[in-house]
């Protein structure tokens, strides 16, 4: 398999900002979300949060969509590290059957590249974009989804 095949390259359908419950903000996601809209913590929590089972996520809207979504991410700059690292979510890089399943939502991701590549891939995604280590750092409030187990893709 050819390194060069592109594992994931979004086609901006948006099924992944549609659907209440899955965009978990960490502390550093909400402080960086506030500061982009100017707002005071207190205010953004208030605007565009809700709190549940110990976790902050975003608010929805009446669409069904993520407050957000107007045709794309409206915050993309200072979006949550759970919506950078999509699809490279720790279910689909350490399950191929998830990844393999993960194709039926997100058309973005490319069957011919291969489980192994996506994983290569995708590891080296989440760690220039930084959310590995944030992930490392950010405690009970970070996405479960954003912990990778030590040691995935060292053999790739
Ligand atoms: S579901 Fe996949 S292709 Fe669609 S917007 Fe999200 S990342 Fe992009
Ligand atoms: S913050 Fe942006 S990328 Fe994340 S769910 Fe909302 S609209 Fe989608």
């Amino acid at each position: 398999m050819s390194e060069r095949v592109a594992a994931f390259e979004c086609r901006m359908c948006g099924h992944c900002c549609l659907g209440e419950g899955g965009i978990v903000m960490s502390p550093l996601d909400r402080a960086r979300l506030a500061a982009h809209l100017g707002l005071a913590p207190e205010d953004f929590l208030a605007r565009y949060a809700r709190r549940s089972d110990g976790k902050t996520y975003l608010r929805t809207g009446e669409d069904g969509y993520c407050v957000f979504f107007r045709e794309g991410c409206s915050v993309h700059r200072a979006k949550p590290d759970i919506c950078r690292a999509w699809p490279f979510f720790r279910g689909n890089l350490v399950d191929e059957a998830s990844w393999e399943m993960a194709q039926d939502f997100c058309p973005g991701i490319n069957p011919a590249a291969g489980h192994a590549e996506f994983v290569r891939q995708g590891l080296a995604c989440l760690r220039a974009e930084g959310v590995l280590e944030r992930a490392a750092g950010g405690g009970d409030e970070c996405a479960a989804a954003l912990r990778i187990p030590p040691g995935l893709g060292e053999d790739l």
